[in-house]
Order: structure tokens, then sequence, then C-alpha cells
């Protein structure tokens, strides 16, 4: 159940992150909702007194709980800011990918992978995740190590917890860190991160550290911080906690044949090959495996058959441009094409409560039954690609200002 839990907590967490390519932990485009109205530089003590038993009944000795909450008194005001801060409107994934798969990161990547070819060859053989997916994460999460934050993790999370953001989530998460403390991974200066909590150059919620980071340097410390060879080994230990599956990819950059049959859009890859489909990089598709189309951009835009690993890249930070950047990162990476086909214009993308009022016709047609959340994700693709069938429209699962309208003028 320790994968479960990390796998939500990340979710949540990703919930919190804004828009924004470079920062740490920045995979996600989409909006936070508002928080609590605390009032800025709230006195933390009373409620780091009243952690404290929970906090010793956990094994946290009183020398940790005391240098671990050493000069933290006032609430951080910036991660108070941060949770307040409304959303912005979800950027197109094409704008994502511009800032996360960079020519000047694919190049920094390289170097990267080969400085550290033999770590990053025995991190691939204890675990079976490829090098190129574990640098991507690195690479996507912290700028290979550059941007793990600065934010003492701490207070941050004490911040959070006695705003009372996300119910208990952070309370659980700062015992979680004092856990790490007690021990003695890092010491408190050390351990620093996000505003919401996200540690190190992998970004790691305490949790999901205590479930899978590793020691691969062999020092005694898992030390996501300071030890490059810690930080591959524990994203690939997490990656194969999640289920990674080494005979496929994440997903592969293909070309569909003209007149390709978009309604049969999950099929094995097998299958796939045979209708025509063809990766863009020439290599042929693995025998087996399930796949599904994926058309980030609607038909006519770059098409990608997405492989249950796919999902694997989502449960660390769940969002498609997020999965699709570390995705095609990795696959730059190793020497892959860019992506060929061009991106629709961007006044053919929905907004948030274009996405909303889409959500709720097709929940009206019962064809969708997830949140009116205006969060583009596989649910609301499916219910698109549900209706357009039924439609007969192209059946690419891309939510469009045309779509909204077709979809009103038959209610
Ligand atoms: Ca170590």
């Amino acid at each position: 159940m320790r994968i479960r839990t990390g796998r939500l907590v990340r979710i949540l967490v990703s919930a919190l992150v804004l828009a924004g390519v470079a920062g740490p932990g920045a995979g996600l485009a989409q909006p936070a909702q508002p928080g609590p109205k605390a009032p800025a530089a709230a006195n933390l003590r009373p409620f780091i007194e009243a952690l404290r038993p929970d906090a010793l009944a956990r094994g946290v000795s009183e020398a940790t709980f005391a240098a671990a909450f050493a000069g933290v008194t006032k609430a951080d005001p910036d991660v108070l800011a941060r949770t307040r801060r409304q959303g912005e409107f979800a950027r197109p994934v094409w704008e994502y990918l511009v800032g996360a798969v960079s020519g000047a990161r694919v190049a920094r990547g390289q170097a990267e992978a080969a400085r550290l070819a033999s770590t990053l060859a025995a991190v691939e053989a204890r675990f079976g995740v490829p090098r190129w997916i574990v640098l991507a994460f690195w690479g996507v999460e912290s700028d290979f190590g550059v941007s793990a934050g600065t934010v003492p993790t701490v207070r941050a999370l004490a911040t959070l917890a006695q705003a009372g953001f996300r119910g208990t989530l952070f309370r659980d998460e700062l015992l979680a860190a004092l856990a790490i403390l007690e021990r003695g991974d890092i010491a408190p200066a050390g351990m620093k991160g996000s505003w919401a909590g996200a540690m190190g150059q992998v970004q790691f919620l305490p949790s999901s550290f205590l479930a899978h980071a590793v020691d691969f340097d062999g020092d005694g410390h898992r030390d996501i911080w300071g030890s490059q060879a810690d930080a591959l080994a524990s994203i690939a230990s997490y990656l194969n906690a999640l289920g990674w599956n080494p005979a496929l990819s994440w997903g592969y950059a293909v070309t569909l044949p003209p007149d390709f049959d978009l309604t049969a859009y999950r099929a094995d890859l097998s299958d796939f090959a045979r209708r025509g489909v063809r990766r863009t990089d020439g290599a042929p598709l693995p025998a087996s495996g399930n796949a599904s189309l994926f058309l980030p951009g609607g038909h006519g835009g770059p098409a990608f058959l997405i492989t249950d690993n796919f999902e694997v890249v989502r449960a660390y930070n769940t969002s498609d441009s997020y999965a699709l950047a570390v995705g095609h990162l990795a696959d730059r990476l190793a020497g892959g094409p860019p992506l060929a086909a061009p991106w629709p214009n961007a006044a053919a993308r929905l907004d948030k409560a274009g996405l909303q009022a889409l959500q709720a016709g097709l929940a009206d047609r019962k064809l969708y039954a997830g949140e009116a959340d205006g969060r583009a994700g596989p649910k609301l693709r499916e219910a698109v690609r549900r209706y357009q069938i039924e439609q007969g429209l192209p059946a690419d699962g891309y939510a469009t200002p045309a779509l909204l309208a077709h979809l009103k003028g038959r209610s």
C-alpha cells in the first residue's frame, strides 16, 4: 500500500504545483486550488508542540525533533502565498514541451549520460528502467540536479499542515520528514526542496522517500540532495515499484497512414503495426504490448502510441504534458528525432471553462463520469472519443471549441 500512498501523494502535490517549466517538480500545468485564508506568518509553535507526541510515538527522538524545528517559529509566507495563488490556465502541451525538452536540455542530458555512464548502467541493471527515462525524469524534475529547490522542507510542510491545507496530508508528510531526519539520511539544514514539500534532485515527498529512496553510492545515507547516484537510483526504484515494464518504452512517436481508422485507437502494438503505423525514428515497434493512440494536439498533429508505462510516468506526476515531456526528452536523449508533425493553432484549444462545459455536456449524455474540473486527461479523452465515434467525427479525443459547439448544437 505504500506505493499507492506515494502515488496518491504525488498526484495531490501535482495538483498544487502551478504552471512553470523550469522549476522543480514543475511538471504540472494545472491550476492550484485556492488555499484557506490563513493569516500570513502565523505562529507555528503551538502546532509544533501539538505534533510532538505523534512524532515521539513514531520513534522520533527529542533531540531530532528539537533539531528539526530549531529556528522554526513562524509560517513561511511565500509557501502560503503559493497556496492562495489562483491557477493560470493550463499551458498547451506544445508550449510546455518547448521549455521542458529544449535543445539545451537535450545537450546537457547527453553530456550527463556520458559522464555518468557506469552509474546509469548499474541503475538500469538493478531496476530495469532505461537510463534515458531515468535521465529524463532527473532533467524535468530538477534540471539534472541544478534546480533541486531551496525551500527548507520542514518549515514548508509545517506551514502547510498548520494552515490545514489538504486536510492531514502535509501533517503526515511532516512526520515522514522527521522520520528521515531520525534515520540520519540528511541533516535538518540540508533537507530542502519545493514550496510544496517535494525534496531534492528527484522531488520526492517524504513518504515517497521513505518507500523508494535508495543509497546507491553505498555511503550509508540515502541522499537525493547531494548524491547523483542516489538520485538516479531513487528515480528508477520508484518507477520499478510503480510497475515499469522493461519490455516497452513509455510510448512511441509514430506516423499514421492516410485514412487511418481512428475509432480503433486501443489495440496491441502488433495490430497497429499491421495497420501501417510506423515509428518516426524508423525502428520497428515491439512485437506485442498494449497501446493506445495519443493525439495531444488532435489529428494531423504529432501522434504517439502510449503503453502501460505511460501510466507509470503519470503516476509520478499526473499530467499528460509532464508525461509526454519525460517520454519525449528520453527519446531525444537516446538520439531520437524532434517531433516533425506541426502542432495545431493554439486557438483550437479549450480553456478551463470550456473544458468544464464540455465535461458537463458529455456527462449529460452519459459519456463522461468524472468531475467537471476543467482538466484534460485520459477520462475526458475517452469521453470525447466516444462522442466523436457516436457522431461520426474524427475520433482523436481532442477537445476543441468546435467540438464544444457541436455538442451544444446537439443538446
Ligand atoms: Ca548514499
